[in-house]
């Protein structure tokens, strides 16, 4: 489903983040890319979309070479969540979430049922929810409504970079649960940053294990763990 042949991505300063990387992500496959901060992981992450270029090497979605696929069609079917998830402040939740399937041309009162049923998947009410805005929310309901976000418009490829970095341990947990328990019924594609070692262990189908620029080690966690 995602298939990067050998890239680099070398940046405008000489530096190089990336180096001839390849990896193969199976159709609903949840691969987690864990390491050290600076070793390439949101670069690799953010080419997928094209929020950054390679230098060189190919990437497919879905057979599809993206250097020819237009930025807005690719990024219609590709979900993104980020840290802090990256709300629009000064809309509601429920018009957060509503945002792509607006884009998308989506009848107003269509797009706000939708939202509100996202919201209730991953686990806030709508009705309590949805007219707040996202300042009115703890760190994990505002990172639930951006995983609802980023389901809004029912892509088949989602990228996550450190979805679950910026909330306190126990709250972590639950949300890599429930996320868990989400992909088990909508089974994405799924690409999803960490530098937190357990959470590659516990959220990954494989996981892929990052030195510098490169993948050192490429396996079930299982595997990962058991290897000298
Ligand atoms: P990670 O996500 O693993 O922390 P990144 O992909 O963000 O790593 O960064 C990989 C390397 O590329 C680091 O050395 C970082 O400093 C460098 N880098 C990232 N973005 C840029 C940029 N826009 N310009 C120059 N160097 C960058
Ligand atoms: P606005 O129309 O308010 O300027 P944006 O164009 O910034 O909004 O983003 C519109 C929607 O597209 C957002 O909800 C965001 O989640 C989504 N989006 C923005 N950038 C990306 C991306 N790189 N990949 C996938 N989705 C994106």
């Amino acid at each position: 489903m995602i298939r990067f042949e050998r890239v680099t991505k070398r940046y405008g300063d000489g530096t190089t983040a990336v180096e001839e990387l390849s990896l193969d992500v199976g159709e609903g496959e949840l691969v987690t890319l864990v390491g050290p901060s600076g070793c390439g992981k949101t670069t690799t992450l953010m080419m997928v979309n094209r929020l950054i270029e390679p230098t060189s090497g190919r990437i497919l979605v879905n057979g599809e070479d993206i250097a020819r696929t237009d930025p807005v069609r690719l990024r219609r079917g590709i979900g993104y969540v980020i840290q802090q998830a990256g709300l629009f402040p000064h809309r509601t939740v429920l018009d957060n979430t509503a945002t792509v399937p607006a884009l998308l041309g989506w009848k107003r009162s269509r797009a706000r049922a939708h939202a509100g049923d996202l919201l209730e998947m991953v686990g806030l009410d709508p009705k309590t929810y949805g007219p707040r805005y996202p300042a009115q929310l703890s760190g994990g309901q505002r990172q639930r409504v951006g995983v609802a976000r980023a389901l809004a418009a029912d892509p088949p490829v989602l990228l996550m970079d450190e979805p679950f970095g910026a909330v306190d341990p126990v709250v972590r947990e639950r949300l890599q649960s429930e996320f868990l328990a989400l992909q088990a019924r909508v089974r994405k594609t799924v690409l999803l940053v960490t530098h937190d070692i357990e959470e590659a262990v516990r959220m990954g189908d494989r996981m892929a294990v990052y030195g510098q620029g490169r993948i050192e080690q490429f396996d079930a966690p299982a595997a990962v763990l058991g290897a000298p």
